[in-house]
């Protein structure tokens, strides 16, 4: 059986007496490797050489850190295919889905290529006295990632390519559920001429998590996954006065207005609750149907749900493939049994499906429900499943506060025909990424994506201009020449003159 080790300073670094887990493909059930878990010496060695290889990194000249970014794109398109094979492999989804996680993950590679131009900082001339004025944005140290199993390779590329841009070294721990994109990353990385030392990969759970928390040399950590990590992750950072962005789970509603496009809205529904196993944290988890447009809304989904082909995420014309674990499975299929509980209406049961050659494999059908009542454990609770929950509102303002009230904020979106409800909606919705008549709003690369609420620890959403702000620390200079300076000392606050 195969070793998913880890990698530091350039090579692949295989621990000796560790402990290790199995990785499951979730099509098949089977083990196809098994992932090594770093302990505190591995962390302090990756932690190590991070340190060592940051001072010459930061002081290559941006653009020649760019170049090594082009280069990365490069590779990254040329290998397209080997990485959304790994993804569907490990993850599940279907390769059509890990092809456009990768478009997605290369986009912020594109974006990190513009790095000399998003360095560039505010020069004020002679603010008084023959005084000149500009700040400076320099890289911090030594980076951490921690990443979830959900999009193994595009979140680490929300975080590496930034940072690393920025001139940070990086160490990324990804998922122990599908840790092989990472060693991937770290090839086409060192064959863009990356050099050893800047980035490196730990593999691991919670003992790795905790060693890179304590690590006196990490200077700033950035995270992706289940709201309760987040926390920790984000109040452990704080005390120990590290920079910590932690991004968290979400529960997110789509809005159908009745002057929508109700197939428009249904074609949106199917792709954004049941896409990926509904494993997203942009997937929609709540049609929120307003005034008598439900009765309509339910019978047009009911038969797309019945009729969504579930398989093996390589094997064409599948929709949908299986959910990360069993017992990620059997979490799924409780939260049903809880809704089922709780009367909700059960429109579509996903429970008990089997695919044919596939007994093993951790699959689960799609699944309906109507009459959702808000507070109910459905409708509080992120299922991180192929489960829709129909909740009906008499108006537009019902489902504002709906949204508002609940504790999550990542995405939200709105299908109308209307410009001023669009406008209205944008506006008074407290939640981080809104799409109108779109679905699942990623922001692009060169915006910056994060949650609201408890969907998001911190100040600094992710990527974009706002992920430069995070890896650079903001620096003012204040220069004049012998020439401008006055004799003799001043005892007053000095004031421009
Ligand atoms: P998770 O919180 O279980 O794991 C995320 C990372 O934290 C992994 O690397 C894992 O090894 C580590 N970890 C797990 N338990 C830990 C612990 N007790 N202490 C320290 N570290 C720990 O999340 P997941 O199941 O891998 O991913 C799914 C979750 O991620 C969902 O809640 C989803 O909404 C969320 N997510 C959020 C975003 C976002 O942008 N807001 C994006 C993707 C996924």
């Amino acid at each position: 059986m195969s070793i998913i080790s880890h990698y530091i300073n350039g090579t692949i670094v295989n621990a000796t007496n560790a402990r290790s887990q199995a990785v499951l493909n979730p099509a098949t059930g089977a083990e196809v490797a098994q992932v090594a878990l770093a302990d505190q010496p591995l962390v302090d060695q990756a932690v190590a050489a991070a340190n060592a290889a940051w001072p010459v990194w930061s002081e290559t000249a941006p653009l020649r850190r760019a170049r090594v970014m082009f280069k990365f794109k490069e590779l990254l398109e040329q290998n397209q295919e080997k990485i959304a094979a790994l993804i569907t492999r490990e993850h599940g989804k279907i390769f059509s889905d890990a092809m456009g996680e990768v478009t997605r993950g290369i986009e912020v590679v594109e974006f990190a290529c513009g790095l000399p131009q998003l360095l560039k900082t505010q020069f004020s001339d002679n603010i008084g006295g023959g005084i000149d004025h500009w700040n400076i944005r320099q890289s911090l140290g030594v980076t951490v990632g921690i990443t979830p199993f959900n999009f193994p390779f595009m979140v680490p590329m929300w975080m590496a390519p930034l940072a690393i841009a920025c001139g940070n070294s990086f160490i990324l721990k990804p998922s122990e559920r599908d840790p092989s994109a990472s060693l991937l990353i770290a090839d086409l990385l060192q064959q863009a001429g990356l050099p050893d030392g800047v980035f490196n990969v730990v593999q691991g759970d919670k003992v790795a998590v905790d060693a890179l928390l304590a690590h006196p040399d990490v200077a700033a950590i950035s995270f992706v996954g289940s709201t309760p990590i987040a926390q920790y992750i984000h109040s452990e950072a704080s005390r120990l006065g590290k920079r910590v962005q932690a991004l968290g789970g979400a529960k997110n509603h789509l809005v159908v207005m009745p002057d929508a496009n109700l197939d428009q809205a249904v074609d949106a529904l199917m792709g954004a609750a049941y896409g990926s196993a509904g494993e997203r944290c942009m997937a929609i988890s709540v049609a929120v149907a307003v005034g008598e447009i439900a009765d309509a809304l339910v019978a047009k989904l009911k038969p797309r749900v019945q009729a969504l082909k579930v398989g093996d995420g390589m094997a064409a014309q599948v929709e949908m493939g299986p959910v990360i674990s069993a017992a990620h499975k059997a979490k799924i299929e409780s939260m049903i049994a809880s809704g089922v509980a709780q009367g909700a209406q059960l429109v579509v049961d996903g429970r008990g499906l089997q695919v044919a050659g596939h007994e093993q494999g951790f699959f689960i059908g799609g699944s309906l429900f109507d009459h959702v009542q808000e507070g109910m454990q459905i409708h509080r609770e992120e299922i991180f499943g192929p489960v829709l929950c129909v909740v009906r509102v008499p108006d537009f303002s019902a489902a504002l506060d709906l949204i508002n009230r609940h504790e999550f904020g990542n995405g939200v979106s709105l299908f109308t025909a209307d410009g001023n409800t669009a406008r209205e909606f944008s506006r008074r919705v407290q939640v981080g990424m809104v799409g109108i008549n779109v679905p699942i709003p990623v922001p692009m690369a060169w915006h910056s994506f994060g949650g609201w609420k408890r969907s998001l620890f911190g100040d600094m959403h992710a990527y974009g201009e706002e992920g430069i702000r995070f890896y650079t620390r903001y620096k003012s200079v204040m220069q004049r020449w012998p020439d401008s300076i006055v004799k003799g000392a001043e005892f007053t606050m000095p004031v421009a003159k």
